[in-house]
């Protein structure tokens, strides 16, 4: 049985953020909205015991799908003991990662054979030099990722492109042929204003109408995700590409699913509010029993609100 919020959206995906750590500075990152800890003694992560403890219970609550992210999960140097102690566990439907792909060639195989699903990797441009300037990364490291992830069978294989205006709009086309050539789903993702300056944001934001049409007219279908925010999946001849738009769309806020876990163990609601977190690792390590976090858990899902309301949910 799922839990449903006061606007009653169930709750089914947990997005959880394994670490802080990255290897990459994206210049555009929203860190997943936490609010970054520059204090080494304050970069607290759980465990990996405890991240399989909470997703377990988070299953007892009708949780099926869950995310890893960060930071750089691939960081983890128990990253395959984290998937493998979810995948474990009964009851899940889905268990998937993002990735900036840096190391993802080296480890492929393995987190697929300990039960990984799906995995997403960040590639913001198949160009070597604007790759280089919006992440600090090399792309061979990550198109070898991205290789390496279809070659082992992940299914599907998703790519993240944010784009920013006029710096990567013009890469689409080549993504989305490079994403035929592969085999995968190409995601195009709305640049969020979490954790960039308002200068940053306001000279990049673009907000993909304009892709969205020539998408619509190269579709054969046009598909929506209802669990996954309405979000579009523009079928073209050979290739799928999904739309992520969530700026000012109230649709996408009202099919939310999802509640977070930051890498210091807190319920966050929101990518956008940080303002109503639930500490649920200091109980933990005070001997909360699992009633006790279940609890944690249902009162972080009625602090659930979507972000953009339509008037009536005023
Ligand atoms: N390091 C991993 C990676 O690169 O995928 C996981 C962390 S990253 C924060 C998770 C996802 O957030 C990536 O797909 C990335 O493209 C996306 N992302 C990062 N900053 C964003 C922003 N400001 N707006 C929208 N999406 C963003």
């Amino acid at each position: 049985m799922s839990l449903y919020d006061n606007f009653g959206r169930p709750l089914l995906n947990l997005r959880i953020s394994v670490t802080q750590r990255c290897d990459y500075h994206c210049t555009y990152c929203h860190s997943e909205g936490e609010i970054k800890r520059t204090n080494d003694n304050n970069r607290i992560e759980m465990t990996s015991e405890e991240i399989v403890h909470i997703t377990k219970i988070a299953i007892t609550l009708g949780i099926t799908r869950i995310k890893l992210t960060g930071g750089e999960p691939l960081m983890r140097h128990d990253i395959c003991k984290i998937v493998a102690g979810i995948a474990d566990l009964s009851g899940l439907k889905d268990i998937s990662l993002t990735t900036n792909g840096l190391m993802l060639s080296n480890i492929a195989q393995e987190l697929h054979d300990v039960g990984l699903g799906r995995i997403n990797i960040s590639l913001v441009s198949l160009n070597p030099e604007t790759y280089r300037t919006l992440t600090g990364g090399n792309l061979d490291n990550a198109l070898a990722g991205v290789k390496a992830a279809v070659n082992v069978g992940f299914s599907p294989v998703k790519l993240n492109m944010v784009l920013l205006k006029g710096v990567n709009e013009k890469d689409v086309s080549d993504m989305i042929m490079y994403a035929e050539k592969m085999g995968v789903i190409l995601q195009l993702i709305e640049l969020d204003p979490v954790n960039v300056s308002s200068v940053y944001y306001n000279s990049h934001h673009c907000n993909l109408k304009e892709q969205e049409e020539l998408l619509r007219q190269r579709a054969v279908d046009i598909e929506q995700r209802q669990f996954m925010h309405n979000r579009l999946i523009y079928h073209l001849p050979n290739v799928n590409v999904e739309v992520v738009h969530p700026i000012e769309n109230t649709d996408f806020c009202m099919h939310c699913t999802r509640l977070r876990v930051t890498s210091n163990g807190n319920l966050k609601t929101c990518l956008m509010q940080n303002n109503k977190l639930t500490d649920i690792l200091t109980p933990i390590h005070q001997g909360a029993s699992d009633e006790e976090i279940k609890q944690l858990f249902k009162q972080a899902n009625q602090l659930r609100e979507p972000y953009n309301k339509t008037l009536n949910q005023l």
